[in-house]
C-alpha cells in the first residue's frame, strides 16, 4: 500500500505522520525546498478556542477537538505551545450583543470555560487595554504555539517512523484510471500509488484540478502584521479580540510564545490568481497597526521589527473541504482557512482513522514512536546543563545570532536535520529571528551552511529557487 501527501503545511505534515502509524509506505511532496513555508508560515499563531464557528460546521467540530489535541501533540513533538486564554473585547454597547452571541456559540459548540467579565475584572487582568471597554468574553482554552515548528516536528517524527520525504518536488499530474488514482507524476519522477491527500492549501484547488475535479476556486485573503520586538514585555498576557466583523476575526493583539508581541492581521480579498501576493502595503500595515491601538492604545511602535503578510485560503462558502471525494484514493484536506492550524491535529486524525483506515484497510504498526524531541536550546538549558553541553561540543557555546542567543551549535543541529536555507535555519533555531532580522549573523550562518553542505558560499540561498544572498567575490 502506498500512499502520497501532497503538501507540507501542518495539515500535511500531521496527516503524514498519522498514516506512519500504519504499515503502508508513506510520501510526502512538497513544493518547496522545506516544510511549512506556505499558509503554515505567516498566520496569528493562535489554537482557538473554537467560539468564533458557526454550530454545525465542520470547522467548529475539527477546531475545538483540535484545540484540545494541542497539549499531547506539543509534548511528544516538543514543540511550543502555552494556554494563555483570550478575550474579546466590546468596546461600546452596540458590540455586547455580538460578545453574547459568541458565548452563545461558543457553548454550543463545547468550548470549555467561557466567562463573561465586566470592565473591572477584564481592566485588572489586562491593564494595558482601552480604558473604553465595557465587557469581555474570556476563553481560557485559547493557545498560542509555533506553527511552523509543529509541521517540521510532525515531519522529523513521520521520517523516523518511516516517511519518505520529497521536498522541492512538486507535483505536477496525478493519473486516474477508471476514477481510482494511479500515479502521482512530480517534477523529478513518476510514483505508483493506492491513495493520495490533497493538503495543497491554497493550491488545493489545482491539485484537485489534476484529478479532474472542479473544486471552488480558493481566493487569497490576505492578512499583514506588525511584528513587536519581545523588549516590549508582556503588555498583554493573553490574546485580545476585538468583536469579529464579516471577513474576519479582527485586527489582534497576540502574545507570540518568543515573547514578542504581533499585531493584525488585516483582512484584504485579492483575485484567485494572486496565490504569491504575500508582500507588505503601506496601507495594510497602518491599518494593522491602528486596528490594535484600538485595544491597547500604548504600544510602542519603535519595537517593530518585522511586518509581514500571510494568504488566508478561503473557500467561496467559508468551509473545509475534509474527506473523500468521487475519484476512489483522493481525499481532501483542502481550503483549510482559519482556524485551519487550530483544526489540523483533527483533520488528521479524522482523514487518517475515520476514512482510511477503513476505505484502505490499513494495519496498525507494532513499532510507532511517538516522540520526538527538537534542538536543545543553549538559552532555555539551566546553567550546569549548559555547560556540560558545551563541554562536550564547544560549537554550543559559540553565539552567532545574539539577539536570540542562538549558537553555532544549535544552526549545525538545524543543518543536520534538513536546513539547506537560511530561512530553513532560521525556522528551526530563530537564528535572525530576532530585533536585527539577520542584520548581524546572516553572514556568519551562511558561511556554516556552506561548510557544513559542503558547498560554495554563493551556492547558498535564502528561501531556494533565485534567492541568491551573494553577488560574486568582491576580494580574495
Ligand atoms: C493571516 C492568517 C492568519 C491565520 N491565523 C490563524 C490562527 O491564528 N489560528 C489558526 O488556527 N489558523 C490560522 N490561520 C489559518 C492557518 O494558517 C491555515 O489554515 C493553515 O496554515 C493551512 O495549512 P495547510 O497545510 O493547509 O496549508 P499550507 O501551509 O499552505 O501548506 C500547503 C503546502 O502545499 C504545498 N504545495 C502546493 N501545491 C503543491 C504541489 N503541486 N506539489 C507539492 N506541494 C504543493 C505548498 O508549498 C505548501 O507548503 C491563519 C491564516 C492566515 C493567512
Amino acid at each position: 500500500m502506498r500512499i502520497a501527501v501532497i503538501g507540507g503545511g501542518i495539515v500535511g505534515s500531521l496527516i503524514a505522520r498519522e498514516l506512519t502509524r500504519y504499515t503502508a509506505d508513506v510520501l510526502l511532496f512538497e513544493k518547496e525546498p522545506d516544510i511549512g513555508w506556505g499558509v503554515t508560515k505567516a498566520n496569528s499563531a493562535i489554537v482557538h478556542g473554537g467560539f468564533h464557528e458557526t454550530p454545525g460546521t465542520k470547522r467548529a467540530s475539527f477546531c475545538v477537538e483540535g484545540n484540545m489535541l494541542y497539549e499531547g501533540l506539543s509534548r511528544e513533538l516538543d514543540v511550543p505551545f502555552k494556554r494563555i486564554g483570550a478575550y474579546v473585547v466590546a468596546l461600546s454597547d452596540d458590540e455586547l450583543p455580538t460578545l453574547q452571541e459568541l458565548y452563545e456559540q461558543g457553548l454550543q459548540n463545547g468550548v470549555p470555560g467561557l466567562e463573561m467579565h465586566d470592565r473591572e475584572t477584564v481592566l485588572a487582568r489586562e491593564p494595558h487595554l482601552n480604558p473604553s471597554v465595557i465587557a469581555g468574553l474570556w476563553s481560557p482554552s485559547v493557545g498560542i504555539t509555533e506553527p511552523w515548528s509543529l509541521a517540521i516536528a510532525a515531519v522529523e517524527n513521520a521520517t523516523h517512523n518511516g516517511l519518505d520525504l520529497h521536498v522541492a518536488e512538486g507535483v505536477t499530474s496525478i493519473s486516474v484510471v477508471d476514477a481510482h488514482v494511479k500515479q502521482v507524476i512530480t517534477e523529478k519522477s513518476a510514483y505508483e500509488v493506492d491513495a493520495v491527500v490533497n493538503a495543497a492549501g491554497l493550491f488545493s484547488d489545482r491539485v484537485a484540478e489534476m484529478v479532474g475535479l472542479s473544486e471552488p476556486i480558493l481566493f487569497p485573503r490576505r492578512g499583514e502584521y506588525a511584528l513587536l520586538d519581545k523588549k516590549i514585555g508582556r503588555v498583554v498576557s493573553s490574546v485580545i479580540f476585538p468583536t469579529p466583523d464579516a471577513l474576519s476575526k479582527g485586527i489582534l493583539v497576540v502574545p507570540t510564545i518568543d515573547g514578542g508581541i504581533l499585531l493584525g492581521p488585516t483582512a484584504e480579498d485579492l483575485s484567485a490568481g494572486k496565490k504569491e501576493a504575500t508582500e507588505t502595503t503601506r496601507v495594510g500595515v497602518h491599518q494593522a497597526i491602528e486596528g490594535a491601538r484600538r485595544l491597547v492604545p500604548d504600544l510602542d511602535l519603535s519595537l517593530v521589527a518585522k511586518t509581514f503578510a500571510g494568504l488566508r485560503p478561503e473557500t467561496p462558502d467559508k468551509q473545509f473541504v475534509v474527506g473523500r471525494t468521487s475519484i476512489t484514493g483522493f481525499l481532501q484536506a483542502a481550503g483549510m482557512r482559519s482556524p485551519g492550524l487550530t483544526a489540523a491535529p483533527a483533520v488528521a486524525r479524522y482523514l487518517v482513522h475515520d476514512v482510511m483506515k477503513q476505505d484502505l484497510g490499513l494495519n496498525k504498526k507494532g513499532n510507532f514512536d511517538p516522540i520526538r524531541q527538537g534542538i536543545r536550546s543553549v538559552l532555555d538549558l539551566m546553567g550546569e546543563n549548559a555547560d556540560a553541553l558545551i563541554e562536550k561540543d564547544p560549537r554550543y557555546g559559540q553565539v552567532i545570532c545574539q539577539c536570540n542567543q542562538v549558537t553555532e551549535g544549535e544552526i549545525v543541529e538545524a543543518i543536520h536535520r534538513g536546513a539547506r536555507t537560511l530561512d530553513g535555519v532560521k525556522f528551526r533555531t530563530r537564528a535572525g529571528f530576532g530585533r536585527c532580522q539577520g542584520g548581524f549573523c546572516t553572514d556568519k550562518i551562511l558561511m556554516i551552511l556552506a561548510r557544513e553542505l559542503d558547498l560554495s558560499p554563493s551556492s547558498i540561498t535564502l528561501r531556494g529557487g533565485e534567492s541568491d544572498l551573494l553577488d560574486g567575490v568582491v576580494r580574495r
